[in-house]
Formats: structure tokens, C-alpha cells, sequence
């Protein structure tokens, strides 16, 4: 969307946005429950508003204006960002349809985790709302690590088959890297083979991750995405990642260097680390613990990203102190209904790609 140059000189520096009636990703309205919250072990299987501020690198831009408000930060909502993909997803499937193409996902699922069971119907229901056929394989839990193999063998050879996920944790008795490895790079729609995590560190540029057939790790590109259609921009912004994980941290940090952004990641060896957060004009937050990014760790006018999801004896919360940072904060997502909800619709697309990669497509 174009910048409206006249409106940012005019109340830049301020706090001032510009509040429609009609429905937008962002609103000041609390988060809602949402039933899967694509927790640390799910890996990514696991008013219209029109900012008018301009605090350095980015400028956020929603749409018409209708009148103004003051407000302490944007709440990017998650949910309603997911929901547009899956809008956009469900088009692009109708249209592959037509030409004979049917997206296929396979979960498998071994033993009866309560919380695995939960998260499986919910990927095939979401499979069903956008026209991606899905197949569920439920496996008890006494299921040999060979007979796992060999299923994925024969799903690695199916074209009907897409995408192949493994709800983990798995028993322990099966093990677990030997089980991902075996998953064809070219349907490993979460991500995390070592063929599609090295060919993303191997890109320079988001176009070129883009025009090849390279699946993105749900959750961080989740991230991404959610910032891009926030209107953040992040060429040149300064980006501090707290968490170093294989599954957020680090690609997270990789598909900001592929948008040129400046990227700073942290971890428990990091010295003074709010004087490193109060650098960031992006910070995400994915650490695993409740509330540690404190008000005094942030600059005012920063866009916070929490990827944390922790239980408390109070409910669910974030990484970030959510009450406190959102009063200097420009935007920030809730927990939950923030990224989590961004987790599952990454997949989804995954999918859709690799349905597109197998026909010629891409
Ligand atoms: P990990 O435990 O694998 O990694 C945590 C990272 O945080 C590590 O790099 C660790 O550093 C760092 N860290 C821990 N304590 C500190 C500290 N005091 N100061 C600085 N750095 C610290 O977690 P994950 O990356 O798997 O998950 C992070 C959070 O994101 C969790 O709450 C998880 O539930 C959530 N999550 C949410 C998803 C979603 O869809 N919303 C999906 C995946 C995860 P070091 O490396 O030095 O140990």
C-alpha cells in the first residue's frame, strides 16, 4: 500500500492513529482463546486502521481513515491474519482443483496423547475448511520404529501425498530424528529437514527462498508473515530475536536477514540483554519463559513479536509482560491469539506449495 507522506509529517512522532469502521487485522479489542495454540512441542504442526506514525524504519499502513484516536500500541491479532490466508489459501486450492490438482496432507499420529489428539483433528479440520485433503493415520502406541518407517516409505511414494507430518512427541522407544530424516525433503511441509533448513540458510533473498521449493519452518515464517501484513517494514530495521532454537530462533533470524533487516539474536550467554532489547525496533520473543521481557527492556514505539506460550496457575501467557510493554509499544500480538494461530495456517501453505512444486508449478 502507497505511504501517505502528507498524513506521517504531519503527527510524526506522535502516538496518533487513524480508526476506521471496518474489520482489520489490528484492533484494540483482548485477545481471544483459541483452542490450538501450536505449543513448543506441536513444532509448527506444532476497524480498519490506518497508522499514521512513523517512529524509523518501517511505517505501518491499514487502510481508509475515518477518525482519530490516541492508543498505546496496535494488537496485532493473529487470528484474523490467519483467517485472510486461509481465505487466500482456499481460493488458490479451488483454482489447482480445476486444473486437476488435489493438495494432500498425512498426519501421523502414534499413541493417544490427549494434547496430540487435539492438535491432529484440529490440522484436519483445518484441511477440510480450505480443501486440502487430509489423512489421518493413528497408530498405537506400541508401533515399532520400523513399521513407522516403513509407512513414511510408502507415503514418500504416494502423489497423492503432499505433506507429511509426524505429531510428535513421539514414544520413546522411536527415534525421533531418524523418523524426520526419513520424511522427503520434498514433503516436509514442516520444515525442519535438514535439506530444506539448509537450503533457507543458503538464500540471500526472500524472492529466491521464494522461487524454489524450499518449505519454511511454520512458526518462524508464521512470524514474518504476520509482520509483512502488518505493514512493518523491516529492510533496515533493527531486529533482536530473544531464543536461539532450531524450531523459532535461528530461522526466524534467517528470514529476516533474507528481508534486510539487521538482526541481533540472544540467549542465556547474552551480557545486559536489555540494553540489547532496548535496541530493537523489532523483538521477538521466543524464550519459553513467562513475562521476562519487562517494560524497562523495551524502547518506546517498538513492534513486539511473543512466540512464547507458558501455562501459569493464571492461564496462558507470553514471554512478554503483555499489560506493561503494550503502553510502549507501536504494535504488539497478544497470547494467546498472536502467533499461534499463524502456526497451523504456515502449514496449510506448506502444503499448498508443495502440491504446486509437485505438479510443475513453482
Ligand atoms: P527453547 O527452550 O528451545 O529455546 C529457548 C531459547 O531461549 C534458548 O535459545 C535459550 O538460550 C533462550 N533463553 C532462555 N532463557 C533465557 C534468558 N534468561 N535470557 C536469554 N535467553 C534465554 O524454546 P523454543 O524456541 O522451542 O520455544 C520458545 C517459546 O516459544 C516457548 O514458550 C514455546 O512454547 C513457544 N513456541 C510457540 C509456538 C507457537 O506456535 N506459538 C511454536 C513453537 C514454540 P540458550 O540457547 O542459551 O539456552
Amino acid at each position: 500500500m502507497p505511504e501517505d507522506r502528507s498524513q506521517k509529517t504531519e503527527v510524526r512522532g506522535q502516538k496518533t492513529a487513524v480508526i476506521s469502521h471496518q474489520s482489520s487485522v489490528i484492533s484494540q479489542q483482548p485477545a481471544e482463546e483459541t483452542k490450538d495454540y501450536g505449543l513448543k512441542k506441536d513444532r509448527g504442526q506444532m476497524s480498519e486502521v490506518r497508522e499514521a506514525v512513523d517512529y524509523g524504519p518501517w511505517t505501518v499502513d491499514y487502510g481508509l481513515r475515518r477518525g482519530v484516536c490516541e492508543m498505546a500500541a496496535q494488537i496485532i491479532k493473529g487470528k484474523e491474519v490467519a483467517q485472510q490466508i486461509r481465505l487466500e489459501l482456499k481460493e488458490e486450492v479451488a483454482k489447482l482443483k480445476e486444473k486437476g490438482i488435489v493438495p494432500g496432507l498425512v498426519t501421523i499420529l502414534v499413541g493417544e496423547d490427549p494434547a496430540s489428539q487435539v492438535y491432529v483433528k484440529s490440522k484436519v479440520k483445518s484441511c477440510g475448511e480450505i480443501g486440502i485433503e487430509s489423512f489421518n493415520h493413528v497408530l498405537p502406541a506400541d508401533t515399532s520404529e520400523e513399521e513407522l518407517l516403513n509407512l513414511i516409505e510408502k507415503l514418500n511414494k504416494d502423489p497423492k501425498v503432499n505433506g507429511i507430518l509426524t505429531q510428535l512427541p513421539l514414544p520413546k522407544h522411536i527415534d525421533t530424528n531418524k523418523v524426520l530424516l526419513a520424511i522427503d525433503p520434498a514433503k516436509d511441509v514442516d520444515g525442519f529437514h535438514p535439506i530444506n533448513i539448509g537450503k533457507l540458510n543458503a538464500k540471500k533473498k526472500r524472492k529466491e527462498i521464494d522461487q524454489e521449493g524450499i518449505f519454511l519452518p511454520c512458526t518462524p515464517n508464521g512470524v514474518i508473515e504476520l509482520l509483512k501484513r502488518t505493514g512493518v517494514k523491516l529492510r533496515g530495521a533493527e531486529t533482536v530475536i530473544v531464543g536461539r532454537s532450531n524450531i523459532v530462533g535461528k530461522p526466524v533470524a534467517m528470514l529476516l536477514l533474507a528481508e534486510d533487516a539487521t538482526v541481533t539474536i540472544c540467549h542465556t550467554g547474552t551480557k545486559d540483554l536489555g540494553e540489547v532489547t532496548r535496541r530493537a525496533d523489532v523483538l521477538i520473543a521466543a524464550v519459553g519463559r513467562p513475562k521476562m521481557i519487562t517494560a524497562d527492556m523495551v524502547k518506546e514505539g517498538v513492534v513486539v513479536i511473543d512466540v512464547g506460550v507458558n501455562r501459569t496457575p493464571e492461564g496462558l501467557c507470553g514471554d512478554v509482560d503483555f499489560e506493561a510493554v503494550k503502553e510502549k509499544a507501536k504494535a504488539i500480538t497478544p497470547v494467546p491469539g498472536g502467533v499461534g494461530p499463524m502456526t497451523i495456517t504456515m502449514l496449510l501453505v506448506n502444503t499448498v506449495k508443495s502440491a504446486k512444486v509437485a505438479a510443475g508449478l513453482i
